[in-house]
């Protein structure tokens, strides 16, 4: 599991942070407080408890939660994630962060996320087929393919996906294919689905140094977490030309001033579990010195809450670029908006699953129609729109020395949610 020592050692709770986001965006947009309300509250948070059968006969109980947040624009979407520290309050702030990522995406969605209490890794792969098929039937009445529709998130992924869609079609009795995304592309998922949220971020850093850098080619760019987000990003960085120097995962990192081969430390991670037996690298680095090294672009792609008022002050980095969801806390932001650093948010920068998410999802309802290309090329354009309509917003509306990107794409997102909800009377 991650492990990133001091930044946790005073607990932040995700949907407080997720509350002054959103506080400090309606009083941007001078919405009243009853638009706060509305806005801060799930529509259903569902708490499920899990009995799963263990190889070794014994029950063990899991437990599990949907958030609901909004569905102002359209049925609830977002991840799964499968975590031994996840609780109620994390699930509601990333389904939160979900309904503003799907509105600025301009997706015909709201916001969800579910979350399990689970070390997957301690599992054997049919105790968590069980706990997913488990998972999914204690929720089934809550899940649609025009009501809620999961997703991978972190620890889960296509395979998770793939029972996740059995056990709903057979609970229903039918085939429902838009029921989750993020599937194998045997049962109706896209190639580029794994890779899409790692393409987003690339983009997404490539199109921030090209307005503040002068572009991304000859850029140094260190990535804290090398999962699906993570590599990917690394991946897509290096083929546009920047150097990727650092690398880290929940053991560790490595750092190499000259550049770090992307394909050479997947292979070593996946041989031996962790980037660190990397022997090419100049030095072996802590998920907190990853942070503060002295690059131009700078990518949390792990967890929530690591970027915080303890170590803002020691970033070095030109612009970071949120892969993870929630990495960097309010007060932390303030201390970076003040320095000057450019901040590219989670809600923007790391869309392209969602945004490739609804690729399937349409795909799905009309019988599989849509190539590879198509599916890349529209989610390249989406992600350079909406990069561009948050650029825009900020340059010609916002101060800039008091507000970063996420101002910007906040009130974007907000204003499109708010604005559905008064046509549907809900305010
Ligand atoms: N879990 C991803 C996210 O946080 C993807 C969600 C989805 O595709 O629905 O955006």
């Amino acid at each position: 599991m991650y492990n990133f020592g001091d930044c946790m050692t005073s607990y932040i709770d995700p949907y407080e942070e997720a509350k002054k986001q959103l506080r400090s965006t309606v009083e941007l947009l001078g919405l009243g407080y009853d638009v706060y309300e509305a806005l801060a509250t799930p529509e259903r948070v569902i708490q499920v408890k899990i009995p799963v059968r263990m190889d070794d006969g014994s029950v063990k109980v899991f437990i599990g939660w949907r958030s609901q947040h909004n569905s102002a624009l359209g049925p609830y979407k977002g991840g799964i994630r499968y975590h031994p520290d996840v609780t109620m309050n994390e699930v509601i702030a990333l389904s939160m962060w979900m309904t503003w990522k799907c509105s600025l995406a301009g997706l015909p969605y709201g916001g969800g996320k579910g979350g399990v209490r689970v070390d997957p890794k301690r599992l054997s792969i049919r105790e968590l087929e069980r706990l997913s098929r488990g998972y999914f039937a204690a929720l089934a009445e809550y899940l649609g393919v025009d009501l809620d529709i999961p997703a991978p998130d972190v620890y889960t992924n296509p395979q998770v996906m793939a029972w996740y869609f059995d056990e709903f079609s057979r609970i229903k009795g039918g085939l429902y294919y838009g029921v989750v995304t993020g599937k194998p592309v045997e049962i109706g998922g896209l190639e580029a689905r794994i890779y899409s949220t790692g393409l987003g971020v690339a983009i997404s850093a490539r199109e921030a140094a090209k307005k503040l850098l002068g572009g991304i080619e000859g850029r140094t760019v260190a990535i804290q977490g090398f999962g699906n987000v993570g590599y990917y990003a690394a991946k897509f960085l290096e083929e546009m030309g920047a150097i990727v120097v650092a690398i880290s995962d929940s053991r560790g990192g490595i750092f190499n001033p000259r550049g770090l081969n992307v394909g050479e430390v997947i292979s070593v991670k996946e041989k031996t579990g962790t980037v660190v037996n990397y022997d090419k690298a100049e030095k072996k680095i802590t998920n907190e010195e990853i942070l503060e090294l002295k690059v131009d672009v700078l990518i949390p792609a792990a967890i929530e809450n690591v970027i915080t008022e303890a170590n803002a002050r020691n970033i070095k980095a030109k612009i970071i670029v949120e892969g993870a969801n929630g990495p960097t806390t309010v007060e932390a932001e303030r201390m970076l908006t003040e320095a000057g650093v450019i901040i590219a948010p989670d809600i923007l920068a790391n869309a392209g699953g969602v945004i490739m998410s609804h690729i399937e999802w349409v795909n799905n309802r009309i019988g599989g129609w849509i190539t590879e290309e198509e599916a890349r090329r529209k989610l390249e354009e989406k992600m350079i729109a909406s990069f561009n309509n948050t650029w825009n917003f900020w340059e010609s509306k916002l101060d800039k020395t008091r507000h970063n990107l996420r101002a910007a794409a906040y009130a974007v997102a907000v204003d499109r949610v708010v604005k559905a909800m008064k046509l549907r009377g809900q305010l």
